[in-house]
């Protein structure tokens, strides 16, 4: 309401205002009131110019342009009013110059609905200027120049009957204006519309005022002024209306709608997202709760000492296969897992030489095998021990590593770690004791494309015609690039084609302490375990999976039972009263997480460790272990080094590894030739063993097949242990013969 009324309550004022100027002086009244329309019809003509592009209405551009003539011509009427002193050489400028001007706004009028009958017919700007420029043109010099512009007024007598047919002639123009307006309303906005009607209507009120006046400075044309100034308002709110209101509400409109669009588009994105994620997870589970069997029945029959070749080399091709299927899995799950932004780094101290030592020798295994040169190049300065996520941080310098050895068919793959922080100054480390480590790999292998080096962190995307696609997915790139970034580095990329590329990044880590030594265990060596003999209970719906870890613990003395689902452990574990319990997760009648509730609540097994093991991996340690009775997890397909560092660690038992008299060499055994080869040689394998250098350990043991038959059997086993890297096995092994060879 108050909106509303200010504005009237201000026209009200400026009205009042108005007029007592007109009884001050109403050469003053005349000019502030002309200079308000021409000011007014200005302002139409540059608003509608500015916001051309928007005005959909080209009767109402046409409009504007022309306003901008009237207005020159009104200025000319105003300059030459009767008192200005400015053109004295003739008495009768101002009328007709009026009467010229309202001539032009009503023919305006008019042949502006030629715009709106004749749809096709589209406005010529620089045309109308013309136009305009000339017609005002001919009437300025009828007027000033060669004065055959009939007169319009003349002192003392009155209007001239030309005026005051004009008035009329323009009036009926006018009246015919609203007609075709109202015919034609369809094609305007319904307040544009009213204000257009009002417009014409005041002008010809205006009009017929001042066919009235016998005086220029009279009550009429008092009248006639003001109705004007309504006149040329009601237009100017027009053009607003339609030039700045309409295109505003419109892109507003616009807005919202796409704003609204948006977000339901993002909740449907969101929601397949999750649809996608949940597919993948149960997919998974799916896919990896027959691989636990396959990979670990793989792992159990590997153990037997005796095997014969052939089954040995058909267990490593199931093994191999598995895993390799098991990581295209992970993979797709990493992916997923990154875009739902569900993917965590897990962080603990780990002995960082070590780690890195375990990834050259990978490495080293798949260069020596296709003849590329491989140097690693780790500075001294390198942090013993750092806390970070191992596992992920292996998987990032294993993908680019492996992309390097994989892709280069001839030349060298360099490895390179050193601490950038050190060597820049700038480098500000968030705690004392962070370090910046630079990570760079180098090859000299066939390079991308300029073009198509953003490509390749696109998932499944391959580049190149390299003969290695079917042996990628396309997918480790992607993953890695994220991990670091997730890691708080960036991963960055120079390559040329055939000269090679360097991938490298750099990531703040801080330097771990109080660590015990890190171990791998050979599930192979270990024949038992320190203590009291230890009771394990397998929850499992899966009667292959259960066999599976059953297999795997039977043989280290454990005593074990087994359950079906929750409520089938809940009814034995109390009797049985086990020290660890390996909870599956997804099981029907009871799951995992309710058994584990129940057993908490009983207080009667404090002791009892329950860990979970799942083979869904939608599952993350934060959302497992917290308030959930749980003390671990582990995922399926069981990794066995996995397994044991955690049954030690819980059950607080020493493994004990290695049977010395199960290890001996049977020599006897069977037919292949069995030498031993002498003491030197084996000290030179122990000594390699020791420095963890698998590829001398590999090439001493060629040399020595080469050098004498005999050593097969030997050289066989060694070859066996270095195929699957335990050199700690190695070690142990040599050391065995070196004691058999000197105490013989
Ligand atoms: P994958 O190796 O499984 O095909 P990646 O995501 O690791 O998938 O790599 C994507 C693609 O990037 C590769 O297929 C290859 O075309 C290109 N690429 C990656 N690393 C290298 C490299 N070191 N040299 C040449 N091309 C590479």
């Amino acid at each position: 309401m108050k909106e509303k009324i200010i504005p009237v309550i201000i026209v009200i004022l400026i009205l009042s205002g108005l007029y007592l100027t007109s009884l001050y002086s109403y050469l003053l009244f005349h000019n502030i009131a002309e200079l308000f329309s021409i000011i007014v019809a200005c302002g139409i003509f540059m608003i509608a110019w500015n916001s051309r592009k928007y005005i959909k209405n080209e009767y109402l551009i046409f409009i504007a342009i022309a306003y901008l003539f009237i207005a020159g011509l009104d200025l000319l009427h105003t300059l030459s009013y009767k008192g200005m002193q400015i053109f004295n050489d003739y008495d009768y400028y101002a009328n007709q110059l009026w009467i010229a001007a309202r001539y032009l706004e009503s023919a305006t009028l008019l042949f502006a609905f030629t715009f709106i009958v004749q749809k096709k017919f589209s406005i010529k700007i620089s045309l109308v200027f013309i136009i305009y420029t000339l017609i005002t043109g001919i009437m300025i010099a009828s007027i000033f120049y060669w004065k055959t512009f009939p007169i319009c007024f003349v002192d003392g007598t009155g209007l001239t009957p030309f005026k005051k047919i004009s008035e009329y002639i323009i009036c009926t123009i006018l009246v015919l204006d609203l007609i075709l307006l109202y015919k034609y309303r369809q094609s305007f906005e319904k307040e544009v519309f009213s204000l257009l009607i009002l417009s014409i209507f005041f002008t010809i009120v205006s009009e017929l005022a001042f066919t009235f006046y016998i005086s220029n400075y009279g009550f009429s044309n008092l009248i006639g002024h003001y109705f004007k100034i309504f006149s040329f308002y009601s237009i100017y709110k027009a053009i607003i209306q339609t030039g700045i209101v309409k295109p505003y509400d419109l892109i507003f409109r616009e807005l919202v709608v796409k704003e609204k669009n948006l977000i339901d588009a993002t909740k449907a994105a969101d929601s397949a997202n999750q649809a996608k994620s949940d597919f993948l997870a149960n997919m998974s589970h799916e896919l990896r709760t027959p691989l636990n069997g396959i990979l670990g029945y793989a792992q159990i029959l590997k153990r037997e000492r005796d095997l014969k070749e052939s089954i040995a080399n058909g267990l490593d091709i199931i093994d191999i296969s598995g895993r390799h299927l098991l990581n295209l899995i992970n993979e797709i799950l990493d992916l997923s897992k990154i875009e739902a932004r569900k993917m965590e780094l897990i962080k603990s101290n780990f002995l960082f030489s070590e780690f890195l030592k375990a990834i050259i020798q990978i490495i080293q295994i798949k260069t020596i095998e296709k003849g590329t040169d491989f140097y690693a190049e780790l500075a001294i300065d390198l942090p013993r021990i750092i806390f970070g996520d191992e596992k992920r941080l292996n998987q990032i310098l294993l993908n680019l590593l492996g992309n390097a050895a994989k892709f280069t068919e001839t030349g060298t793959v360099y490895f390179r770690v050193w601490d950038a922080g050190k060597n820049d100054p700038m480098w500000k480390p968030s705690a004392a004791n962070s370090r910046l480590i630079h990570f760079e790999v180098e090859d000299s292998g066939p390079g991308i494309a300029q073009n198509d080096i953003a490509e390749i962190f696109s998932p499944f995307k391959q580049v190149g015609k390299n003969k290695y696609k079917q042996e990628g997915s396309g997918l480790g790139l992607p993953i890695t690039r994220q991990l670091v970034t997730l890691m708080g580095g960036e991963l960055k990329v120079k390559s040329f084609l055939e000269k090679g590329s360097t991938f490298w990044f750099e990531i703040e880590v801080p330097e771990g302490s109080d660590i015990n030594e890190f171990d791998l265990y050979s599930y192979n060596s270990i024949t038992g375990y320190t203590g009291e003999r230890k009771k394990i209970m397998i929850v499992d719906d899966n009667y292959h999976n259960r066999n599976v870890l059953k297999d795997i613990l039977l043989p280290l003395d454990f005593e074990i039972d087994e359950a079906q689902d929750g409520n089938d452990c809940l009814n034995k574990v109390f009797n049985f009263c086990p020290d660890i319990i390996f909870m599956d997760i997804f099981m029907p009648n009871m799951n995992g997480f309710e058994a584990a509730e129940e057993i908490r609540k009983s207080n009667k097994l404090n002791t009892v460790k329950i860990i979970a093991c799942s083979a869904s991996v939608s599952l993350s340690h934060q959302e497992i272990l917290p308030n959930r009775g749980l003390d671990d997890f582990i995922t399926k397909p069981i990794e066995l080094n996995e397994l044991l560092k955690k049954m030690e660690y819980h059950l607080n038992i020493t493994w004990i590894i290695d049977n010395p008299k199960e290890d001996k060499p049977n020599i006897k055994s069977d037919n292949e030739p069995s030498d031993i080869p002498p003491l030197e040689e084996i000290q030179k394998l122990n000594k390699l063993a020791s420095g963890g250098d698998i590829t001398g350990i590999r090439k001493h043991l060629d040399q020595l097949e080469k050098e004498n038959h005999s050593y097969k059997k030997f050289i066989n086993e060694i070859k066996k242990l270095a195929q699957t890297f335990q050199i700690r096995q190695i070690k142990i092994l040599t050391q065995k013969y070196m004691d058999t060879v000197t105490h013989e």
